[in-house]
């Protein structure tokens, strides 16, 4: 049984300005020790996704609904705030690109990491500061000890997104989900962050669901891939054979591909033209008027899944062997 289970969710923001469709049917499950990646450009659902998991789309605007929406054998559409908010911090962790968005400015780096570990694990004051500094040196912060008694603005900005990263992951959470969690810290922490969450899925079976636009990340730490666009997963497979043999029009141009090419697809060329408003649900493919491999069959019918191999499925009708790796083709 997936840890989670993900099924039609659809998730919509209903504004004076009319309504965006920001999720349009996602389905995807997320199995025990599993890292999944979430990729697309920005505005493609990719953090309402994680929200509307974790019970955090503002309701209103938002609207979150779903045909199934499981965390370990629980429904998570009709769970209390209540128990929301217990899943939270404890069973389910979520990291942000912003880590102000998390810290409490007035509270030390101790107390709060301290404090849901009191709340949710039980642990005494000692015990909770012993694992506390345990923390964060896991996430490689130096005179753990001293900076416990530190406040967030005493942190540059690395150091605050490593400090949030070891509260969510101070309660052993059986799902992590970071969005963008690494972007904004330089490459040697990155790699450091990167080790520990490979270590912490290895050793404990926690589940990730991995946020960023950098591919190569992805690559190299992933072991599934939900490609976003316009609210929609249109290709999902295991992540060598996504990139080796991309299904969708968008996915090659996400990873900037040229035919018989093989580049490094750590760099990101951005695709020409926008991605389309989501106020109305489309009747075509909606990368359509931007994708470079078009067929005919895209003006008359909107793809549906495809199977393209062990558990690889994209919903495009253009034929992109021509781009895929030539040790794959
Ligand atoms: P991504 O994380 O992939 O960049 P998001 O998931 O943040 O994209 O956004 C998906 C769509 O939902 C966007 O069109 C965005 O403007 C819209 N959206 C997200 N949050 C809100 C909100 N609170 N109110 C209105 N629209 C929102
Ligand atoms: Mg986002």
């Amino acid at each position: 049984m997936p840890l989670l289970e993900v099924r039609n969710l659809r998730t919509r923001f209903r504004t004076d300005r009319g309504t965006t469709n920001a999720l349009d049917g996602v389905s995807f499950d997320l199995h025990e020790g599993e890292v999944l990646g979430l990729v697309g450009e920005s505005g493609s659902g990719k953090s309402v996704t994680a929200l509307s998991i974790m019970g955090l789309v503002p309701q209103p605007p938002g609207e979150v609904t779903a045909d199934a929406l499981r965390f370990d054998g629980m429904d998570l559409l009709t769970a209390s705030k209540r128990q929301m908010r217990d899943l939270r911090g404890d069973r389910m962790a979520m990291i942000f690109q912003d880590p102000m968005r998390c810290l409490n400015p007035v509270l030390t780096i101790g107390r709060q990491i301290t404090e849901a570990l009191r709340r949710h694990r039980g642990m005494d004051r000692d015990a909770a500061k012993r694992r506390a500094i345990e923390l964060l040196e896991m996430v490689g912060i130096p005179l753990a000890e001293k900076r416990l008694s530190a406040f967030p603005h005493q942190f540059s900005g690395g150091m605050r997104q490593r400090v949030m990263i070891a509260i969510a992951l101070s309660c052993q959470p059986r799902v992590l989900i970071a969005d963008e969690a690494t972007t904004a810290l330089d490459v040697t922490i990155q790699a450091q962050i990167v080790d520990l969450v490979r270590r912490l899925t290895r050793d404990t079976g926690t589940a990730v669901i991995w946020i960023s636009h950098d591919l190569g990340l992805v690559a190299g730490l992933c072991h599934r891939v939900n490609v976003m666009y316009a609210g929609r997963i249109v290709e999902t497979g295991p992540v060598d054979e996504v990139f080796a043999r991309p299904g969708h029009g968008y996915t090659v141009g996400l990873m900037g591909c040229t035919p018989r090419i093989d580049r490094d697809i750590a760099r990101l060329t951005p695709i020409e033209g926008l991605p389309p408003s989501l106020s109305e649900p489309p009747s075509l493919c909606p990368f359509l008027p931007r994708c470079a491999v078009s067929v005919d069959a895209c003006r008359t019918a909107m793809p549906s899944m495809r199977e393209m191999g062990q558990a690889h499925a994209a919903a495009c009708h253009a034929d992109l062997r021509p781009f895929w790796k030539r040790s794959a083709a």
